[in-house]
């Protein structure tokens, strides 16, 4: 398929239990950006570059978190968040190059969990990744370095000693 490809290290034991994060961008600099901080921190990517391939992966596998671009070629971004949280349990993180209010409150309705705003620190993305993370496991609202344990699909992280059940 051309809409969508695959990253990382499948060959890496670690990379197999990492959280799954889709990043939905069809600009190829910003998507290497992205991954490339997410995979430094220990994340695995799958990279799309238009709405249907998401759409239809998302079908049959559910992400932890959506990193979506609101500017794609096939579909409105807002639509595609829209699309995205009545299809899929995933968090969505908006990631936008339009600076418009109208776009960051629409798609936090629609269900998006975070927004960024290109330019973008990639260390800020990430962090905003783990928060979302941590919020959707616990549940509550906790601030970022309170939680010694989260929990999600079956495993549980006990983040003080680093290690993954
Ligand atoms: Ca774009």
């Amino acid at each position: 398929m051309t809409g969508a490809g695959r990253h990382g290290q499948p060959s890496d034991p670690q990379a197999a239990r990492s959280p799954l994060i889709y990043v939905v961008e069809d600009d190829d600099a910003v998507a290497r950006l992205v991954v490339g901080a997410l995979h430094e921190f220990g994340f695995g990517t799958q990279t799309f570059r238009n709405g249907a391939a998401v759409l239809r992966q998302l079908r049959t596998e559910r992400p932890e978190l959506c990193v979506v671009d609101l500017g794609l070629p096939d579909i409105d971004g807002i639509e595609l968040v829209r699309q995205i949280a009545a299809l899929s349990s995933s968090g969505v993180l908006i990631l936008t190059g339009r600076g418009h209010t109208v776009d960051r409150v629409m798609g936090l309705e629609l269900g998006a969990d975070d927004y960024m705003v290109k330019p973008f620190e990639p260390r800020e993305l990430v962090a905003r990744v783990r928060s979302i993370l941590r919020r959707r496991a616990t549940g509550s609202g906790a601030a970022p370095g309170q939680k010694r344990h989260a929990s999600f699909l079956g495993w549980s992280l006990d983040c003080a000693a680093n290690i993954l059940r």
